[in-house]
Formats: C-alpha cells, structure tokens, sequence
C-alpha cells in the first residue's frame, strides 16, 4: 500500500494523464511520493464511471450499504496507526492529533451507517378522498467533493460517508497538497467491497481537474470545504449548471473571555484553540476579546501557557505545535503578522521563524501574541490560519458580542463565562453558524458544522449534514378508482 502515483476511478488504478506530481513532507521538506497527476477527461470518466454505478448503488437496501461502510470503520480502525503516521507525514499535524483524526475518520462511518434505517419520509393527508401524498428522500446522484489540506483523512470520511448512505456516488478530489490519506484511503475502500465507481478519488490540480469536475453538466451536488476565494469561484462555476452547493469556508472565530469565566479552562481552552493543527483549523480561536476587569491576569497565564507550547518533530508524541503545511503559508501568517505590526499592533510574544529549526528543511513557526489592535485592523479581520492570535480588551459583554459579529465570517465562536444572562444572550445575539460555550472543539458528529455569511453556505454533519446528500420527492397516490379531480371537495 505504498504506491499513489495512481488514482482510483471506475474501480480501476490509472495513472495521471499529465504525470506525477511530488508531495512534500512539512517537517524536513523532503519528497514523501510522487502523485498521479490527472486531467479534465480523467474528471470526466470518474463521473462517468458515478452515474453509470449510481441507480445499482441507490437499489441496494440502506443496510447493505451500511454493512459496507461498517466494513470501512473497521478498516480504518486497523490501520489507524499507519494512517496516522501518513497524516503526520504528508500534514505536519502532531501524531497524538492525527490519531484522533483517524479515529474520528472511522466514526463518521459507523455515524452514518446507522443511517441506514432512519432515513425518513413525510406523509401528508390529501384535499381528495381515496388519495394519498408523501415526501420521500431520494439520493441526489452523482456527488462532487473538494477537500482542503488541513485535515485529509477525516474530511474524507466527512464527505464520502453521508453520500454513501444517501445511495449516491462521489468523485473526491482530495488537496494537491495533501493527496497520500486519500488514496490510502481508497485501498481499504476497495478491501471493504465498495462496489466500482461509488466512490473515486481523482488527484491533481485545483484549477484543471478541480474546475472540471465542477463544471461538468452530469454532476447533481458539489460539497467543497476550503477557502472564501475557491468556494466563491466553485459557486459561479456550479451557477452555469444550477448545481447545488454546499461550502464549508473560512472562518475568524471570536473567543470571549468575560471577569466571571473559569480562567484555568478559558487560558487552556484558548491556547488548544488557536494553536492545535499549528493554527490551521477553520474553528480556531482567530481573534481573543478578553474582559477588562481580567485582561491583565488573562494575559500573564496565556503568554505563559503559550510560551510552554513544545514545537518538535510532530511523530513524537510529546510535540504540541508542528510546521505549518508549506512555506507559502507560512509566508502568508509572517505576511499579516508583520501588516499588523505596522499597523500599531504590540507584541506579547513574537515568534517567528526560529533560528535552530526543530528538523532542517521545514516549515517552522513559533507562536506569536499582539495586543494593542483595533477591532477594523486587517489581523482583527481577515484568516489568518497559523500560531498568531490578536487579542483585545473591551469593556463590557455587549461590546464583546459586537466586536464578534462584525465580521464577514460566520462559522464558529467561543465563550467563557458562567454568567446564565450572558449565556443566553451570547445564545440569541451572537450570529454564528456554532457556538462553543465554555469548550473548544471540535465539533460533534451529530451537529451541524455550518457557517454564516462568508463562511459559506451549507454545512456538514448530523441529520441536517445528511439532508444535503437526498433530494425530496413528492408522490399523489389516487388509489379511489376514480378521477382526483372528481375527488375534489370544491
Ligand atoms: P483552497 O480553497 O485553496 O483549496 C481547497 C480545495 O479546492 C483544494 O482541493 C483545491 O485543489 C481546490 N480548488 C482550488 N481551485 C479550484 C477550482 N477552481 N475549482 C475547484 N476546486 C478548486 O483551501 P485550502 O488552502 O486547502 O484550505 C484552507 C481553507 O479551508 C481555510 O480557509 C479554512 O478555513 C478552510 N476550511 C474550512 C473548513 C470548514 O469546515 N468550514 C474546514 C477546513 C478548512
């Protein structure tokens, strides 16, 4: 199971029409494999070979299906320990979270296998006697999926599982980055006898086979999870077919902090929140708006709790904080951390690219901590997506849960506060897709993982996740021998 320089389409293994492209290890910068590197007319036989699958897919018993996706689980479970290490290589996240990643891969197809008898319908009582109408779901049919590369096992699952139990095939294309877990991925698909053409993973760049598969009139649903500019260019792509689509993008999430929160948790909570996945996680704790009254003490714990972060070889289980995923994003964070900066922003902690890098060749970042902003500053607004956070004080709760609805991003918010007032009025006012009170993430299989405004509509997880891979149909049943109409009471 070490080979990818091949994608899996139609059941088949086929190598990229345009070659090989290297997948680099973010930790020493060494080339990890060489991945198929496919194109347009590869996009276009994947979703050929879903909609030629699909209707014996869909006739199958949901709990076949199941039994199939109960198979992968248990797959995914044998081989954890190799698909963690995989993620850790071609990722950089710290080993003890890949694991729980690949745990999480596994759940959601034990998830949504359970699915398999709770797929539900609605009956309604006719305007005439002698007829019967219903609402049931039906799969959609043929699937996209584009995934980004901050967590490539678990959004493959994320995607794949519902579609699976909603009777539809998928094409995902997996990040260019980030294609190795996918394609592992697919061996134990094929090991559990998931039938030709179901599922395809095809591998290659964003702007060819990504745009192709987007664009293709036999597509039925595009569900993508990356960043505002691709989702917004994927949505006016999906526009000229009318595809529906579901995005889950970016996020700023406000983390608030007020005088009466537990500030143990609060201090332990922020730093998980900002610097797991060194940073990259669409709910991280983007922007910190920190009670006056605590502000000072607050501040003193979290630099202390931060500076004790361990950077290192993420395959070490004693390693908090990995490299970041490449050095163009790394350059990006340095990029905002220095605009914010001249933009007046203090420093607390200033990171950076360290002079003795844990591992040579990597893409190493230490933490940073700035105060001193304002609320319009572009480091209080725009992703940053790595070990930065600015942090804020303001006065009062209604200024907190101004600040954090001021944004164009909607996905995810923190609160700590034991205050039952200024829970429920963080509950009504706070205008965010989730909200985390008095925890970090992530969240829960049975939720729902949606954003507002530029987070993107849609959202994954949980029954309304699943809802997103059925459509509806309607169905007047006149079983009284007799004309409907002649029915009618009027
Ligand atoms: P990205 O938008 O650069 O890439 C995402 C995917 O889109 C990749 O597979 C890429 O190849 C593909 N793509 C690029 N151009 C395309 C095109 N024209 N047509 C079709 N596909 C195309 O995002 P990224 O840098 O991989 O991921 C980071 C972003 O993802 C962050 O903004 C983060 O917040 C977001 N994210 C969101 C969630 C969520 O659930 N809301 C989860 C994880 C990551």
């Amino acid at each position: 199971m070490t080979d990818y320089d091949t994608m899996w389409i139609g059941g088949r293994w086929v190598p990229g029409a345009v070659g090989t492209r290297p997948v680099l290890n973010p930790t020493d910068g060494s080339v990890i494999a060489e991945v198929a590197e496919g194109d347009a007319a590869q996009a276009a036989s994947a979703i050929a070979a879903a909609r030629l699958a699909q209707p014996a897919w869909a006739a199958l018993a949901p709990v076949q299906r199941g039994a199939i996706m109960h198979r992968i689980a248990g797959l995914i479970r044998d081989h954890a320990d190799t698909l963690a290490r995989l993620v850790v290589r071609e990722q950089g996240k710290p080993i003890a979270e890949a694991r729980g990643e690949v745990a999480g891969a596994a759940e959601f197809f034990t998830y949504f296998a359970e699915f398999a008898r709770r797929i539900q319908g609605e009956i309604f009582p006719s305007d005439a006697p002698g007829e019967q109408i219903w609402i049931q779901r039906v799969p959609v049919g043929v699937v996209v999926a584009i995934i980004p590369w901050n967590y490539p096992a678990a959004l493959v699952s994320r995607k794949i599982a519902p579609s699976m139990i909603a009777g539809n095939c998928i094409v995902l294309k997996p990040h260019e980055e980030t294609p190795l877990s996918s394609l592992y991925m697919a061996r134990l698909f094929e090991e559990a006898g998931v039938p030709e053409g179901v599922v395809n993973i095809v591998t290659g760049a964003g702007d060819t086979i990504g745009a192709a598969l987007t664009s293709d009139p036999g597509i039925d649903l595009i569900t993508m999870t990356g960043s505002v500019p691709t989702g917004k260019r994927i949505m006016q792509t999906a526009s000229s077919n009318l595809v529906p689509v579901s995005l889950e993008l970016g996020g700023k999430a406000p983390f608030i902090v007020m005088d009466d929160a537990d500030l143990e948790l609060a201090v332990a909570s922020a730093v998980t929140s900002r610097f797991m996945n060194c940073g990259q996680v669409c709910i991280c704790n983007e922007r910190m708006l920190i009670h006056a009254p605590i502000y000072d003490e607050f501040v003193a714990r979290f630099v202390t709790a931060t500076q004790a972060l361990r950077m290192g070889d993420p395959m070490l289980d004693t390693t908090d904080l990995g490299p970041k995923i490449s050095l163009a994003e790394l350059e990006k964070v340095e990029r905002i951390t220095q605009e914010a900066l001249a933009a007046g922003a203090e420093v607390l902690l200033r990171g950076g690219r360290p002079e003795t890098p844990p591992v040579a060749g990597g893409n190493w970042l230490k933490p940073t901590i700035l105060a001193g902003v304002r609320a319009d500053m572009a480091i209080m607004r725009d992703e940053i997506f790595g070990p930065v956070v600015p942090l804020m004080k303001v006065s009062d709760f209604d200024e907190a849960v101004s600040i954090a609805n001021d944004s164009r991003y909607g996905l995810s918010a923190y609160l700590f506060t034991n205050d039952f007032s200024r829970i429920m009025h963080a509950v009504h006012d706070v205008r965010f897709g989730e909200i985390y009170i008095n925890r970090v993430g992530p969240e829960a299989l049975q939720g729902y993982h949606t954003g507002y405004r530029n987070s993107g509509p849609g959202g994954d997880d949980g029954i309304h996740g699943l809802d997103a891979y059925l459509r509806k149909k309607t169905v007047y049943a006149n079983y009284s021998g007799r004309s409907p109409v002649a029915l009618m009471p009027w």
